[in-house]
């Protein structure tokens, strides 16, 4: 039996998509061979690798001066990948709002000038600083944020105003899950595990003025134009992760776009609220403009219940809802994947535990 899958990631795959995976795993298009087995140079490769590309822009409409390439490596990597491929003045400023936004950052300060210009740290990470141009160096080759707070559950709700400083962003665990606008940004990259596809593929979306004041001992591997320039095949690609996100995105053009999944994600994010702010056992204590809408982290008043809760919720089959070791309690991951009725299941399960434990 499947269950709702709550995990932060790797996390729930839309059904659909999964079911015509399999249908095709052994025997791709009349290949007869799995994409998993076949090389990234023959032409039904290609042709995934071109149609993943294609679907991608046209979802997220991304304009045409923007290169982008699926490779390995992980957002993690990008963290540092980031510091040497834009760097003309060698310094670059970051807002830390979470614990991936710290990482990079403090990867950023092994190679260049990095600062911290604003951080949530002082409330436990959650509320998003409002960021304004003076706060930001003019001279800055770039300005980091962390558009959706995986661990802690915040997202951006405003694109920073920050001149001629081109804005990076972190869309690991929101991209694809509302509208938004690209060129408003310089870099956008993403670890494909949670919104997009398996693990092992990453995304990046790059403004292509940014391609070319890369340090001179970059290594080649995390040059972003090596792999631009090749069309994501300059090495051995994420083969079969790229090719399950060409279904994905297939499955998402189906079902009307971004505009569509977007007012399925604030729906059911608002269910899911709606019952913890009414409730007098489960609390969530994010600023409330500042709520995620794919991550959302909640208590119960005290741990021995958090453990009930964790417990039975998984014999009831909702499942991985445990929180990030660094925040505790619970987290709800509730990616596009995760169906309405995933989270009516849920927030069904908290009204029945809640009458039970009182
Ligand atoms: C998960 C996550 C990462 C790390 O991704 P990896 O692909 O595991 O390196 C980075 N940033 C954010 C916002 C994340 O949610």
């Amino acid at each position: 039996m499947r269950v709702y899958n709550f995990s932060a990631g790797p996390s729930t795959l839309p059904l659909e998509v999964l079911e015509k995976v399999q249908k095709k795993l052994i025997n791709y298009e009349n290949s007869g061979m799995s994409v998993m087995e076949m090389s990234h140079r023959s032409k039904e490769y290609e042709a995934i690798n071109t149609e993943a590309e294609v679907l991608l822009r046209e979802l997220m409409n991304i304009p045409k001066n923007y290169e982008v390439a699926f490779i390995q490596g992980g957002a993690s990597l990008q963290f540092e990948a980031l510091p040497l491929n834009i760097n003309k003045n060698g310094k670059a400023d970051y807002v830390v709002t979470g614990i991936w936004a710290e990482k990079a950052y403090k990867e950023a300060k092994k190679f260049i000038d990095a600062k911290e210009i604003a951080s949530s740290k002082d409330k436990s990470f959650n509320y998003i600083p409002k960021i304004t141009k003076s706060m930001i160096r003019s001279d800055a080759d770039y300005l980091h944020i962390c558009q959706n707070n995986t661990i802690v559950g915040t997202r951006f709700n405003y694109i920073p105003e920050a001149g001629n400083v081109p804005i990076v962003n972190d869309l690991s665990s929101c991209i694809l899950s509302e509208e938004m606008d690209v060129s408003k940004y310089g870099v956008l990259y993403a670890g494909a595990q949670k919104n997009i596809g398996p693990a092992g593929m990453t995304l990046i979306i790059v403004r292509n003025d940014l391609l070319d004041s890369t340090h001179a001992n970059c290594p080649t591997i995390l040059k972003w134009k090596t792999h631009t320039e090749a069309k994501s095949l300059y090495h051995t690609p994420p083969s079969f992760p790229t090719y399950v996100a060409m279904e994905v995105f297939r499955y998402l053009k189906k079902l009307g776009g971004i505009k569509v999944m977007q007012k399925i994600n604030e729906d059911k994010a608002k269910m899911l609220y709606d019952f913890i702010d009414n409730s007098k056992m489960f609390s969530n204590n994010i600023v409330k403009e500042d709520r995620s809408i794919m991550n959302i982290p909640f208590v119960t008043p005290c741990e021995e219940l958090n453990e009930k809760f964790l417990k039975e919720a998984k014999a009831a089959g909702l499942t991985t809802l445990k929180g990030h070791k660094l925040v505790g309690g619970m987290r709800a991951s509730i990616y596009n994947a995760m169906p309405t009725e995933g989270v009516k299941a849920l927030v069904d399960f908290m009204k029945k535990f809640e009458k039970e434990n009182k």
